[in-house]
């Protein structure tokens, strides 16, 4: 940002770094796509990173010579190549079928087991309102499928000591998840900056080898994260909606509480 540029969108959403995140997707690299530069800020600011992956990609090549065990085993490891660029602490893979994800109960609780067992202070998730975006892309319905199951997770099952209760059983208690960021293309009310991070998430989403072809990730990547920075007095940004469900105060508290713990 130069000296010159005002900077309304900076001052409404000063840089907030969290202890912890979690981004639960569909598909390897829709987090690279997505919210890959917010993760490799704030894993660079000292945030342990928890990637989920719902389905590992198998039905993502289409070639004959490729069996879905085959794609599979090749997007898992593009996937952890990409984990290690951004900086995450740990890659973990559902391996729900690619294609045909459902928002069940199952998915649901698989969702909150990850949640009480990493317990974020934020998550990342897709919105699952989103069917029509843009004029030339219908959102896969494996997105819309598990960010609906990832909203329902977070709330208010993974923080309900009763829900789910077989889980305190093996120490998995409730957690409450302070701040939900919505990934969004184009509309939203909080711009990440990552000017410090826009290479990384071009690096990052080079590990995805077989999807990428001979798109040109880096001018591409930089070009949207540009579009997306204009007007806001930065350079490049990721845009997210984001839900406060823990206030400062609330968060203060429960953080040095042992509610967590107790059961
Ligand atoms: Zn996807």
């Amino acid at each position: 940002m130069t000296d010159t540029a005002p900077a309304p969108a900076a001052e409404a959403n000063p840089p907030y770094y969290p202890e912890s995140a979690m981004a639960i997707v569909a598909h390897p690299d829709d987090i690279e796509f997505g919210c890959s530069g917010t993760l490799a800020l704030w894993a660079r600011h000292g945030a342990r990173i928890s990637l989920v992956l719902v389905t590992s990609g198998d039905v993502g090549i289409a070639r004959e010579d490729f069996t879905r065990q085959q794609a599979a085993a090749l997007r898992e490891q593009e996937a952890r190549a990409a984990a290690d660029v951004l900086g995450a602490a740990e890659i973990i893979f559902l391996r729900e079928p690619d294609g045909m994800v459902q928002a069940t109960l199952g998915l649901r609780k698989k969702l909150v087991r990850e949640i009480r067992r990493f317990r974020p202070e934020v998550v990342i998730s897709g919105d699952p309102t989103v069917v029509w975006a843009g004029g030339n892309y219908i959102n896969h319905p494996d997105h819309r499928a598990v960010a609906l199951a990832t909203v329902d997770a977070i709330f208010p099952a993974a923080g309900q000591p009763h829900l789910f209760e077989e889980l305190g059983a093996e120490g998995l208690t409730a957690h409450k998840v302070r701040k939900v960021y919505v990934t969004n293309w184009r509309e939203g009310d909080t711009w990440v900056a990552i000017d410090e991070t826009v290479d990384v998430k071009v690096a990052a989403l080079k590990c995805h080898a077989s999807q990428m072809g001979s798109w040109d990730v880096e001018k591409n990547i930089k070009q949207w994260a540009a579009d997306r920075a204009k007007d806001h007095g930065m350079q490049y940004a990721e845009i997210y909606r984001v839900v406060t469900l823990e206030s400062d105060e609330d968060w203060a508290k429960y953080k040095g509480s042992n509610l967590n713990r107790d059961r």
